[in-house]
């Protein structure tokens, strides 16, 4: 079974065939899909709790869970009724992550301390309701400035409350890998690892030790490389982890059994319903 940990499964490129997509997920062994919930918006942040409980209990699909987060270009809109509906959202029981958040400083957007104050503000809610954190981080071009300013902030918190995370859609260097790593994160590769320029990224991967991974699609962005451009979707994880296995020499179900023990690890709320109910996609147990 594999896991994709990030997919925006409430993109509304998803409208017309969402169950068809979910199934082919599961029939290509994805066993559980970690719903984004960050809409276009805080107004938003609540549609992917929506699909957990559209969608489980429905027989032949992956189990999904929720994060609920203010991407760091809609922190303008942290205000305090925002900040307010993330905290009710993180107190669902589907709703295992607090994410994505961070610093984007590659994108023209939100002013970088607006940012980095959305950042911190979401920290205290995520801490307070003990839910791990999904962390976006893109620095100026070629420049590990995003990277610098998140790391501030995330060894404190660290330090403070001990509540680990994702480094989502890793694209920085062997560097932030070890820092991710220190920090007791795990770190998420999704299909820009297969894209041909990625040589660099695949040499960090290839340095990573096996129970610090993870694996995702961020669909419906970042198809892997034979169908780039296209939208991508859970089903494609498969291809990610492969591309990964050869990178680290060892087989794809090595990669998948890696990759959801240490996703389990992080959420151990997830792993319930898979031991009470044996297969992937049964009836949905909640804790
Ligand atoms: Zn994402």
């Amino acid at each position: 079974m594999l896991i994709d940990s990030h997919a925006h499964l409430d993109s509304e490129r998803y409208a017309a065939d969402r169950e068809a997509m979910l199934i082919r997920a599961r029939q290509a062994g994805v066993g559980l899909v970690l719903s984004i919930g960050i809409g276009e918006g805080p107004a938003e942040m609540h549609q992917a709790l929506g699909l957990c409980r559209e969608f489980n209990g429905r027989p032949g699909l992956p189990r999904l869970y929720a994060s609920a987060g203010i991407y760091p270009h809609n922190t303008t809109q942290a205000d305090d009724g925002a900040l307010a509906k993330l905290d009710a959202l993180l107190a669902e029981p589907e709703v295992i992550a607090c994410g994505e958040i961070g610093l984007d400083y590659y994108h023209e957007g939100a002013p970088h301390n607006v940012q980095r104050t959305g950042l911190i503000r979401q920290l205290e809610i995520a801490a307070a309701r003990k839910r791990p954190i999904l962390i976006h981080c893109r620095g100026t071009n070629e420049s590990t400035d995003a990277w610098d300013d998140v790391f501030l902030v995330l060894e404190e918190y660290r330090k403070r409350t001990g509540l680990g995370g994702i480094m989502h859609c890793f694209g920085g260097g062997w560097e932030q890998a070890r820092r991710s790593l220190d920090l007791g994160f795990l770190v998420s590769f999704a299909g820009n690892l297969t894209y041909p320029k990625a040589q660099p990224l695949r040499d960090v991967a290839a340095r990573m030790p096996l129970d610090g991974i993870l694996v995702e699609t961020d669909a419906p962005w970042l198809a892997p490389a034979p169908r780039r451009g296209q939208r991508n979707e859970p089903a494609m994880v498969v291809e990610t982890a492969q591309v990964l296995a050869g990178v680290l020499s060892v087989t794809p179900d090595e990669i998948a059994s890696a990759t959801t023990t240490n996703f389990f690890r992080l959420f151990p709320s997830s792993k319930t319903w898979e031991t009470d109910r044996g297969t992937p996609g049964g009836s949905p147990q909640i804790v």
